[in-house]
């Protein structure tokens, strides 16, 4: 398991400036993470309403994103694409990051739609409903999270603009 710190988290943030890194507020419940049922830790701030942060390891490094809640309104109901859920509890909300770097200070930036809390490594990991006789229900779960971590990380690494880690 990957140590991971306040520290660690704000050094990890490749599209936030100094300033920003140092407004970050943790999630109230930020504790130790288990990445055996967390494939990425993403949250919103409490203290800034419209900006949010997904971290995740790549290649045994933390690396981090900082989100803004874009204006406008979606759809009625919007597909995230990260967790891919069609059955989703919660709401979907889009973001968008600067891009790290050069093209980002000149306002590059990547949005994706993503539940409003990050709750996608739970709805990930929930029972998909038995598709026909013989379906595999634990495989087609190892699947959904395979692939919410591919999304994840093949955001991170759009909004890095470069090759990450390994
Ligand atoms: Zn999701």
């Amino acid at each position: 398991m990957l140590p991971i710190t306040d520290a660690q988290i704000r050094a990890s943030l490749i599209n936030a400036s100094v300033r920003e890194r140092a407004a970050l507020t943790l999630p109230a419940d930020f504790a130790p993470l288990d990445w055996d049922r967390c494939d990425f830790l993403g949250w919103r701030d409490r203290k800034l309403p419209n900006v949010a942060y997904v971290v995740a390891p790549i290649g045994g490094e933390l690396v981090g994103v900082m989100l803004r809640r874009a204006e406008g309104r979606l759809r009625s109901r919007p597909q995230c694409s990260w967790c891919k859920d069609v059955h989703l509890p919660n709401d979907v909300l889009f973001f968008v990051a600067r891009r790290a770097g050069a093209t980002g200070r000149k306002g590059d930036t990547v949005g994706t739609l993503v539940c409003a809390d990050f709750q996608c490594s739970v709805n990930a990991r929930r029972r998909p409903p038995v598709a026909y006789l013989g379906f595999d229900v634990e495989a087609a779960r190892d699947r959904r999270v395979a692939s919410l971590r591919e999304h994840v990380i093949g955001f991170i690494r759009e909004v890095a603009g470069e090759p990450l880690g390994g």
